[in-house]
């Protein structure tokens, strides 16, 4: 990765002017068992801040309650601890929280930069609307100006976006830029049905949080400029990003929560936490040696530009057999 030398130069300069703890973050959603994916996450992501001698918080995001569950929450919990990747408070779950996102949520109301969106799920997606090479569509700002809402509806809740380019130096796929309002049009804050989204609660609780140091997998890379964006409209600093590559079986198929015989609940049967760990580390270039290690161990080691941004490719049935 031709970023991660820049990187690597631009993190020893944020040390050396500012002392400040780094705070990571887990954020699971509590609707199954963790799986490789969340694993390798999770590691790196408290690898880096433990490595600093950081600080770590845990919070789920259960903001589908249908999908999710505290007995799952738990569970994730056990298995965090059975990894060796400890936390040091645990702030309340998304589905407690809406007292405290409706505040932001009136905020951005006050000033103006909120409007209700009628569109049904078919407008967005019809074939006149743009899309992205992705297959997202570009809101068009349809209902931005709208004269007449129409009666008997509930609207969903859309921020007005600036046409600026939002520019990530991210810990490992180096730049990353976004025009929100070529890429993506104005956001939904707020469902129809009263929830609030992903992008909202994330900003409103890294920010409470004080989280300075977001880890995360690759597939979450263009939420970055979004929760800058909110970031900056709530008044937070924006944290440091760090988009971990996404692993892959042998055959380029990338490993799922579909991939139930690659959740913990069925590897904690075969192998080991620091099997588990080693075999992660060295695949994703972190340690150079495939051996078996603790959470801690690796942290003592751990370098952000020894991580490979591309692709991992991981033969996970190693583990069960
Ligand atoms: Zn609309």
């Amino acid at each position: 990765m031709s970023g991660n030398s820049g990187n690597y130069r631009r993190i020893a300069l944020v040390g050396s002017v500012a002392a400040v703890k780094p705070v990571g973050r887990f954020a699971p959603t509590p609707s199954g068992r963790m799986h490789l994916g969340n694993v390798f996450a999770a590691l790196i992501a408290w690898a880096s801040v433990r490595s600093r001698d950081g600080e770590m918080v845990l919070r789920m995001e259960d903001l589908d309650t249908q999908r999710t569950s505290a007995e799952f929450g738990e569970i994730l919990r056990q298995d965090l601890n059975w990894l060796g990747l400890s936390y040091d408070r645990e702030t309340p779950p998304q589905s407690l929280r809406s007292d405290v996102y409706d505040r932001y949520f009136d905020q951005l109301r006050e000033r103006g930069l909120l409007y209700g969106c009628y569109c049904t799920r078919s407008q967005l997606h019809s074939v006149n609307a743009p899309h992205l090479s992705d297959g997202t569509y570009v809101y068009p700002g349809t209902c931005r100006n709208l004269k007449e809402p129409p009666a008997g509806r509930k609207p969903a809740w859309r921020v007005k976006v600036p046409d600026k380019l939002w520019q990530v130096e991210d810990l490992v796929q180096g730049h990353y830029e976004l025009n929100l309002a070529t890429d993506c049009g104005d956001m939904v804050v707020r469902r129809a049905d009263g929830v609030y989204v992903y992008q909202l609660a994330v900003t409103v609780d890294d920010g409470e949080a004080g989280v300075t140091e977001v880890v995360r997998g690759m597939d979450l890379l263009s939420s970055a400029p979004r929760q800058m964006y909110l970031q900056e409209l709530f008044g937070f600093e924006h944290p440091e990003y760090g988009h971990v590559p996404m692993l892959l079986a042998p055959d380029g198929r990338r490993l799922s929560k579909r991939d139930r015989d690659l959740d913990l609940g069925e590897l904690r049967k075969h192998v080991s936490p620091e099997a588990l760990i080693g075999t992660l580390a060295y695949s994703a270039g972190v340690i150079d040696r495939n051996e078996a290690l603790s959470a801690r161990e690796l942290a003592m080691e751990f370098a952000w530009e020894n991580l490979r941004g591309d692709s991992i490719f991981l033969d996970a049935s190693a583990f069960l057999t």
